[in-house]
């Protein structure tokens, strides 16, 4: 079985000469070859300050594009709201990068092509873009959690190559976490070979009800490699958690197995207490078989469920107009019959003005 090197090398802060030096000590272990004409794909999953720690910061797309051969693009598609891509890379720090280092900021939301899966007997259709598509891909994670996935490193922020409003239309064709989470790996093997590298801002990170309203917490590494899935691995080992914790993970490995991982550069200390999501109580439950096809009966009712906190709440209608079911009124109420549960409405609300609950199943069953 193939060895993948994954390095991990410590970096304390987002200063400039600090970032530098860890990317440049991270190239000498792992000699990546890198041609022109990279596309950096950070997570701009919404649009906030790099203090939030919910997008991948700007420095480090700063120290890249100065090291890596010109041109070199910097692009992502958000889940689609009204505000225009212009604002989420003033916002996320990326044009002031785009103005210092000539790297040239594109929108993915252009032409696309489709690819089509077979997933435990349903056919899927998803588009990516085609800009995505004719460049090498230097994918840039933030270190998170996710409520649906657990944790969202280097091979869920691939989803970001689908364009805008189909990422949350997709949702409607997998309501199942699980069935999400089965989808995100057949992505991934539709996308790895484009990939020339992955590396994972993990310096400040998110715990809790990620990937944008979790609890901030402080890491201090950068975590890279080529291979996307061992990356993701060594994420789960640092944050304490097992294969079996981290959905996507479990299915990889069952279909497809791990490779072997050697670990090179310095020796992080795995997080005694890292928060996995809420969510994260309910997967465990529902991998336990005694429970499994019961639980498959009561899904909708056994699960994590997005609220509204009207007393938070700016009535900015992000939530109103990025729901894929049209599930929230006009008047900012949660109609739970429609509801799939999918939480995007939770991932772009800027003011964390949506909490996710346990439902009221959930609340009996679990502790
Ligand atoms: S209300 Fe929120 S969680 Fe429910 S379907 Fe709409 S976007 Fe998804
Ligand atoms: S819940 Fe959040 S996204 Fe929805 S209208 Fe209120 S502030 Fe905006």
């Amino acid at each position: 079985m193939i060895t993948e090197k994954i390095a991990i090398v410590r970096c304390f802060d987002y200063s400039k000469d600090k970032i530098r030096n860890a990317i440049e000590k991270i190239f000498n272990l792992l000699q990546p070859d890198f041609s022109s004409g990279i596309l950096l794909k950070p997570n701009m999953l919404s649009a906030r300050s790099p203090e939030q720690s919910v997008t991948t910061h700007p420095i480090v797309l700063e120290v890249l594009s100065e090291m890596l051969p010109r041109p070199v693009y910097i692009g992502d598609s958000p889940p689609n709201t009204q505000k225009s891509i212009e604002y989420y890379w003033e916002t996320c720090g990326y044009k002031e990068v785009a103005v210092k280092t000539d790297a040239e900021l594109v929108k993915l939301e252009g032409k696309s092509t489709v690819f089509n899966l077979g997933i435990a007997g349903r056919n899927v259709s998803f588009p990516v873009s085609d800009f995505a598509l004719s460049k090498p891909i230097f994918n840039l994670p933030k270190f998170k959690t996710h409520n649906i996935t657990v944790l969202t490193v280097a091979m869920k922020n691939l989803y970001g190559l689908i364009p805008g409003y189909p990422k949350g239309l997709l949702h409607t064709q997998f309501p199942e976490p699980e069935m999400f989470n089965h989808f995100v790996v057949e992505m991934y093997r539709v996308l790895e070979k484009r990939v020339v590298f992955n590396l994972v801002d993990a310096i400040e990170i998110m715990d809790g009800n990620g990937p944008a309203s979790g609890s901030k917490r402080y890491y201090g590494y950068l975590i890279a490699g080529k291979n996307a899935v061992c990356v993701d691995l060594v994420c789960t080992v640092c944050a304490g958690l097992k294969i079996s914790q981290v959905p996507f993970l479990r299915i990889y490995e069952s279909l497809y197995g791990i490779p072997e991982i050697e670990i090179v550069g310095d020796s992080p200390e795995i997080m005694k207490d890292f928060r996995p999501p809420s969510s994260s109580a309910i997967f465990k439950m529902q991998n336990n078989l005694v429970f499994s096809k019961a639980l498959r009966k009561i899904a909708n009712q056994l699960n994590i469920i997005p609220v509204i906190n009207h007393n938070v709440c700016m009535k900015c209608f992000e939530c109103y107009r990025v729901c894929p079911v049209k599930a929230i009124s006009n008047d900012l109420k949660i109609d739970r019959k429609k509801c799939i549960n999918c939480l995007c409405c939770f991932e772009v609300c800027p003011h964390r003005a949506i909490e996710v609950k346990k439902s009221f199943l959930a609340k009996i069953i679990l502790p």
